[in-house]
């Protein structure tokens, strides 16, 4: 498998499997560090492939463009986990890919992820593998009831989940879950009575060197990111076990590149484990206007093989994201001198669609 022997120059190419914002964002600072980005996904008109020197608009599938896209770039990362394993498989043989396919098989698949938490034990949700009526049946009576029923793959955003209580019916429960995904395969989660929602980003360059940012809080609605206030209110040995966790995982997996972590912290300060992402995250977008390097640089920085950058934050933020029609409000951000407006040039505001946020700054008086 080829890697990169040498930090990447300037001028060099950065293919990015997905062309939704994180890759447009991710481009934007590569551009600053003199990269340039080339974008490969389905969709015309995308927002990474409005910012990016090149674009790929072809199905995950298509061996022929994805061979033509390894010839056309010096390394191929991706920016979101739902990428075929095959694809990232196919690249690996072709062209350097930060990070490897081995990292995102473990966080793509819910089972394999909690799998590979409990085996390095950082702890998670109470989990049990349903594959069948008769497992989901055993699976429901060994973490009892209220739980969640999830699909393995493919989830996000809530999607493809099912609250399940006393009484529920399965059949139905298993049919809703199936609507998401393909393929039958689902996981039984307790139901976590938490206090707070948190999530970690940690960067791991090329040397192994590890540089995270500090826990932030995320409140959901619909099961869809709304806010993210930096940073989490947290006792500082509570934030000091999750900034652990994250940096652990990233070791364990040697990833190059960025891992985000998702955490619920419990009412006696536990720490369990939610979710990983192998890329940027919308948890840490405030890090573009109020940190020393935000996660697209360090993500692009780690990819590159060139060192992270410092992780320091300037500033308290509150980052909201613009779902739906609520990106009409841009002309109000855009007069308040302490909010920051990011738009990622999607058409339609779809319900609950992603189409921008905004960072809010709380400076201090300096
Ligand atoms: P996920 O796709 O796993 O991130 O789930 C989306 C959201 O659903 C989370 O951010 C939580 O708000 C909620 N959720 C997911 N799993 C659980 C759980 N085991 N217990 C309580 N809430 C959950």
């Amino acid at each position: 498998m080829p890697d990169l022997t040498a930090p990447l120059a300037p001028g060099a190419r950065i293919g990015i499997l997905g062309s939704g914002q994180l890759g447009r964002m991710t481009a934007l600072a590569a551009a600053r560090l003199g990269y340039r980005c080339h974008a490969y996904g389905p969709e015309e008109d995308a927002p990474a492939n409005q910012v990016c020197d090149a674009a790929t608009v072809a199905a995950y599938d298509d061996t022929a463009a994805l061979t033509r896209f390894a010839g056309a770039v010096d390394v191929v990362t991706f920016e979101f986990e739902n990428i075929p394993l095959a694809t990232v498989e196919l690249l690996e043989k072709l062209v350097p890919l930060r990070p490897g396919a081995n990292v995102l098989a473990i966080c793509q698949h819910r089972q394999r992820e909690k799998d590979f938490c409990n085996s390095h034990s950082v702890p998670t949700t109470a989990y049990r593998p349903a594959h069948d009526d008769a497992s989901l049946r055993e699976a429901v009576a060994a973490i009892g009831t209220p739980c969640i029923l999830k699909s393995a793959e493919l989830g996000y955003d809530g999607k493809g989940q099912v609250r399940i209580d006393d009484g529920s019916d399965l059949e139905a429960a298993w049919a809703a879950m199936r609507g998401h995904a393909a393929q039958a395969i689902g996981v039984i989660e307790a139901l976590v009575a938490f206090r707070m929602e948190i999530s970690v980003i940690v960067a791991r360059g090329a040397d192994g060197a590890l540089q995270s940012y500090l826990p932030v809080e995320n409140r959901h609605r619909n099961h869809i990111l709304d806010e993210t206030i930096v940073p989490a209110e947290l006792p500082a040995a509570v934030a000091e076990r999750a900034e652990a966790i994250a940096r652990q995982l990233a070791q364990a997996m040697q990833l190059v590149g960025l891992l985000a972590v998702e955490m619920f912290v419990t009412h006696d300060d536990q720490v369990l484990v939610n979710e990983m992402a192998p890329r940027p995250h919308n948890s840490g977008h405030w890090s573009i206007d109020a940190c020393e390097t935000s996660q697209f640089e360090q993500f692009v920085r780690a990819v590159a093989g060139v060192p992270l950058g410092s992780t320091e934050r300037l500033c308290d933020a509150v980052m909201k994201n613009l779902l739906g029609d609520e990106v009409d409000t841009w002309p109000t951000i855009l007069a308040d001198p302490g909010s920051k407006l990011h738009l990622y040039g999607k058409a339609s505001a779809r319900p609950g669609r992603k189409m921008g946020h905004v960072t809010r700054l709380i400076r201090r008086q300096i």
